[in-house]
């Protein structure tokens, strides 16, 4: 249930109303907005509380929320969610730009692409230290070493840094040394790490699984969110289905209906989501008109020769002249990409 406290509500009744959600066995959200504070009751499927909660001074309307998620839905939270990380500004009309090679090689190709992704306008750097591949004989990253590449990279450019977290007991590691947690397609329902992640303190990106609906992508959120983190960024990566031209199928749709659905912002990942860089450029212009607030793209100095998912990967022209068509796109409806 979402209880709606009326314009003028004071404090007291504010902090009031959160004992007697507390007292009934529900968690509370407070989320205070510009017009007025709404505290979302969390656990109760039936309303049965709901009257009892109606009588509460200071409170204008009681209503269910009728979406399976609750703390990620626009019903609970009408203001949308901006993700601010140093230069990285995700919402608001700001489309983010969070470009980098799939995996921390070593520190010269970090380091040059952080460079080149700035000079082009993103705002910050993604790369792999920790690489989940498909088959255990593949580069699996550089681990640590790679998270303190990452970190010299942000102290040459000042790009704040974007990075995958694989494992629950890896969190306090990452989290050290990024700004950002990712969490990867294929731990989308891996709750216990959402949980730790959402725990760390630090904005996560969570991506979606290949084969996740937006449903289960919206409650996957929702373990973070009840962790105590507001600072979450969803990820449309692309979805597996019968098409093999492409790696995976990029659905699009996804981002004007998560608007509808959710406050927190949608990044599209044309990379992953088309496994070709050719079809990169196109659909990450595509996802800026479709209503993106930010976009991740993977860029290296030498796709052919990366070490891994290099036939997705811009080279450093190929970013700059995307960069330049999202910009236009961008531009055309409403957003701004900005740079450092
Ligand atoms: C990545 O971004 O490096 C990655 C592994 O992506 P995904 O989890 O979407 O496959
Ligand atoms: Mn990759």
């Amino acid at each position: 249930m979402i209880v709606v406290m009326c314009k003028g509500a004071t404090q007291e009744q504010v902090v009031h109303m959160v004992q007697r959600v507390e007292q009934l066995g529900l968690k509370s959200h407070v989320i205070v907005g510009t017009e007025r504070t709404v505290i979302a009751a969390i656990g109760d499927k039936r309303d049965e509380h709901r009257s009892s909660l109606e009588r509460v001074p200071g409170v204008a309307e009681v209503v269910p929320i009728l979406a399976p998620y609750k703390v990620a839905s626009l019903e609970v939270k009408p203001e949308r969610t901006v993700i601010r990380v140093g230069p990285l500004v995700v919402g608001n009309a700001h489309v983010g730009v969070i470009a980098g090679p799939c995996a921390v090689e070593d520190e010269e190709q970090t380091i040059a692409t952080a460079r080149a992704v700035k000079a082009a306008g993103a705002t910050a750097l993604r790369g792999g230290a920790f690489k989940p591949r498909t088959s255990p004989y593949s580069f699996q990253g550089l681990k640590e070493e790679g998270l303190r590449i990452l970190a010299a990279a942000r102290e040459v450019t000042g790009l704040p840094v974007v990075t995958e977290v694989m494992a629950g007991e890896d969190v306090p590691l990452v989290a050290r040394w990024a700004d950002v947690l990712q969490i990867g397609a294929r731990n989308m329902q891996n709750y216990r790490l959402l949980e730790e992640a959402g725990a760390a303190g630090k904005p996560v990106l969570l991506k979606r699984g290949p084969s996740a609906t937006i449903d289960e992508l919206l409650l996957a959120a929702e373990y973070i969110l009840n962790a105590g983190n507001q600072n979450v960024m969803l990820c449309e990566r692309g979805i597996r289905t019968f098409e093999t031209h492409t790696r995976y199928t990029l659905p699009l749709a996804t981002v004007p209906y998560l608007r509808e659905k959710t406050h927190l912002p949608v990044v599209v990942d044309p990379s992953h989501g088309t496994g070709h860089a050719n079809l990169v450029p196109r659909m990450a212009a595509a996802a800026v008109a479709a209503g993106a607030d930010g976009l991740m793209l993977e860029v290296h100095p030498d796709p052919e020769n990366a070490l891994s998912d290099g036939y997705q990967t811009l080279n450093f022209q190929q970013f700059s002249e995307t960069m330049a068509l999202c910009r236009r796109v961008a531009e055309a409806v409403g957003k701004v990409i900005a740079s450092l």
